[in-house]
């Protein structure tokens, strides 16, 4: 198959690494103008000089009005693709407040946030569009120790289909994709244990 992105400003997340980084690379070399985000200076800098066609913002999501101001100034966005996210391990009886307010506001709250600068701004412009949210497998399966960041994808999963339903009829086209183990920072963090990694490869049929 053969994709031609040129003349579309894509938007990246959680593009400083893992599995964002790649996905800004890719849409880069496919003809994107893309705008990669994200919280580390480093990784964007590194990123830059790996491909310095791409745009970078250093914005930690966490900040909702920094944020914000930060997406106007790149608009209009024909791809956004959003991707960052963290995995914080704690079993049910000793997640915090802590964990649940941060694991929501990276994993969830930015949703909302950037994608609203970027429809409201779409269908101000009158154009078409896509959003794509990363979510998890683990959205749709009870996994120990991961029981906030399960919740936060399956809140992903939620919050895409009532973006389709109500973006959608205007143009913008909205999608989520579940990934499975994928051995980036996160994914050795979570994943080292083969036996747990095992189970759920094993519920792909193809591995
Ligand atoms: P990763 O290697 O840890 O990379 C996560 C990226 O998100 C990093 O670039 C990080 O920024 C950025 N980020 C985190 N918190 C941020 C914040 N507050 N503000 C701005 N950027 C922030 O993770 P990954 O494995 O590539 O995961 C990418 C997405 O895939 C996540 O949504 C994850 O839940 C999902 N996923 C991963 C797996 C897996 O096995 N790896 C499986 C299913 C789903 P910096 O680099 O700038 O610090």
């Amino acid at each position: 198959m053969n994709f031609d992105f040129s003349g579309k400003r894509a938007l990246v997340t959680g593009a400083g690494a893992g599995i964002g980084r790649a996905t800004a690379l890719k849409l880069a070399e496919l003809g994107a103008q893309v705008i990669a985000l994200s919280r580390t200076k480093a990784h964007l800098d590194s990123l830059k000089q790996e491909n310095p066609s791409i745009e970078t913002i250093c914005v930690d999501l966490v900040e909702w009005s920094t944020t914000r101001e930060a997406i106007k100034k790149v608009t209009p966005i024909h791809l956004l693709v959003n991707n960052a996210g963290i995995c914080l391990q704690a079993p049910f009886l000793e997640a915090t407040p802590e964990q649940f307010d941060l694991i929501f506001n990276v994993n969830l709250k930015s949703i909302m946030n950037v994608s609203q600068i970027v429809a409201a701004d779409l269908l101000e412009r009158n154009l078409k569009g896509n959003i794509v949210n990363v979510s998890s497998q683990a959205s749709h399966r009870g996994v120990a120790n991961l029981f906030l960041y399960a919740a936060s994808k399956s809140a992903v999963d939620s919050f895409t289909k009532t973006m389709a339903l109500e973006l959608s009829p205007k143009g913008i086209r909205v999608n989520a994709v579940n990934p499975t183990v994928v051995m980036t920072e996160m994914g050795i963090r979570v994943w080292s244990d083969k036996e747990k990694r095992e189970k759920l490869l094993a519920r792909i049929p193809q591995g």
